[in-house]
């Protein structure tokens, strides 16, 4: 009899594979304390018929192929790669799919600012700029294998990214390879909770006694290499908070509120069922002969299909684009291809405590920051007043 479907419930990535593949639709995906989502059956409806868990990819893994090519890319376009985590690889993969009549899947907020996979077309395009950025905590798939599969079924060309896990459950859904389908997974370090960021949107919309309009966890004010949580107010306000001293991103970052299939993730490879893996481009002037890094970013991509290997040249009029060598980039960058977030051994008791307490408090107990990193904060926002930000980050880089 089945009552539980991923063979260690622990592994569960929250991928919805098993969800939308349920011809009974008796599945639903019910929140944990850290408000990641689990399957849970509807047992009056269930008729075993085992689909469920044969194509959770945790229980079955789906075949993945290693690094074809590797590049570093840069988004020609100046706004969209200000917008950008790292180079704007994203955005390109999207532009190249609108001019084709294409679907574009990707995650943004919504309008109760939870994290979630949508789809957009041509028609909607002005909704990138909301896709654009990553976001640290779980994204909810939605219905979305079901779109894909509906506009795959229509010889749509799709364009679908997630994490590693959500593009092996998309595939293990669909079962068959489309033509018409890529897949972009990322280099992840894990997934941070939903109800942590919800608490912390809380906390930092009453203290700032506004609603907040708009949130960017890697904004690049300060440049790519002093990226920080940057939150938008209604009433104009502006927070700016990098992983030194912001909760959310300092949270994420400690490994206090990671998924807990992160902390042993089956996905932890450089072999990917994905056509593209993307992530940060740190040492750009290491990896290519572009000898000036001008802290406005870059991402590396590893190509994984032959469908990538040719996709690749027809995307030239968006990006700038260098050849770089596999191993250098997964040494210098790819140190979360295949290493764990630590698990943080007060990662319950932390989210336990936010059931009934602030972020404020939570933060101060467990998350260990100091007068110094205030002090080197205060400092940084002193020196980009001072235009002089750039200079002393690239003095401290040359070093290091
Ligand atoms: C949860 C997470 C962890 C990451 N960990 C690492 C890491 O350890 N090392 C590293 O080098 N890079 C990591 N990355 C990737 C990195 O942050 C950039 O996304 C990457 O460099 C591509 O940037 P870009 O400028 O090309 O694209 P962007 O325009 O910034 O596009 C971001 C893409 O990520 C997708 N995305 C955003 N948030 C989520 C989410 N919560 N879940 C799934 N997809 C999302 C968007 O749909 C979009 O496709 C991570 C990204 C995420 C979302
Ligand atoms: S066994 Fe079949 S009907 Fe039951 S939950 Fe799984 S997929 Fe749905
Ligand atoms: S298919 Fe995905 S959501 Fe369902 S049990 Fe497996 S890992 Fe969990
Ligand atoms: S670390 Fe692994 S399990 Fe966690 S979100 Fe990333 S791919 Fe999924």
């Amino acid at each position: 009899m089945i009552n539980s479907i991923c063979k260690n419930k622990k592994l569960c990535t929250g991928c919805t594979a098993c969800q939308a593949v349920c011809p009974k639709k008796c599945i639903s995906m019910i929140e944990d304390k850290g408000g990641f989502r689990y399957p849970r059956i509807n047992m009056d409806i269930c008729i075993q018929c085992g689909l469920c868990q044969k194509t959770c990819p945790v229980n079955n893994p789906i075949e993945s192929n290693g690094v074809m090519k590797s590049y570093a890319i840069r988004n020609k376009n100046k706004r969209i790669l200000k917008k950008s985590t790292s180079g704007g690889a994203f955005s390109a993969f999207a532009m190249y799919a609108f001019e084709r009549n294409g679907l574009v899947f990707g995650v943004g907020f919504d309008d109760k600012l939870k994290v979630r996979h949508f789809g957009i077309d041509l028609s909607e395009k002005n909704r990138l700029a909301e896709m654009i950025c990553s976001k640290y905590v779980q994204s909810d798939p939605g219905r979305t294998f079901t779109e894909v599969q509906n506009a795959l079924q229509q010889n749509r060309l799709v364009i679908y990214s997630g994490t590693p896990c959500q593009i092996a459950g998309l595939k293990s859904f669909l079962k068959k390879d489309y033509s018409e389908l890529i897949t972009i997974d990322l280099v992840c370090h894990g997934v941070g909770s939903p109800f942590v960021l919800q608490q912390y949107l809380k906390y930092m919309s009453e203290k700032y006694h506004s609603r907040i309009v708009d949130v960017r966890f890697r904004n690049k004010t300060y440049g790519y290499h002093s990226s920080t949580m940057k939150l938008t107010f209604e009433n104009g306000k502006e927070y700016y908070g990098s992983a030194r001293v912001d909760y959310m991103l300092k949270a994420y970052f400690s490994g206090i509120c990671s998924r807990n299939s992160c902390y042993e993730c089956p996905y932890k490879q450089i072999e990917r069922c994905s056509d593209f893996t993307i992530f940060d481009s740190w040492h750009i002037n290491q990896v290519s002969d572009i000898t000036e890094d001008d802290n406005r970013g870059y991402t590396n991509i590893y190509v994984h299909s032959q469908k990538g290997a040719e996709l690749i040249s027809k995307l030239s009029k968006f990006w700038d684009i260098v050849e770089t060598d596999t191993e250098i980039t997964r040494t210098l960058d790819g140190s979360m291809i295949d290493h764990y977030p630590p698990k943080h051994p007060k990662r319950d008791e932390f989210i336990a405590m936010l059931h009934e307490q602030s972020i404020g408090l939570a933060g101060k107990k467990y998350l260990n920051i100091t007068p110094k990193d205030y002090f080197i904060e205060k400092s940084k926002s002193v020196l980009y007043h001072a235009k002089l930000l750039d200079k002393v980050v690239g003095t401290i880089r040359k070093k290091v």
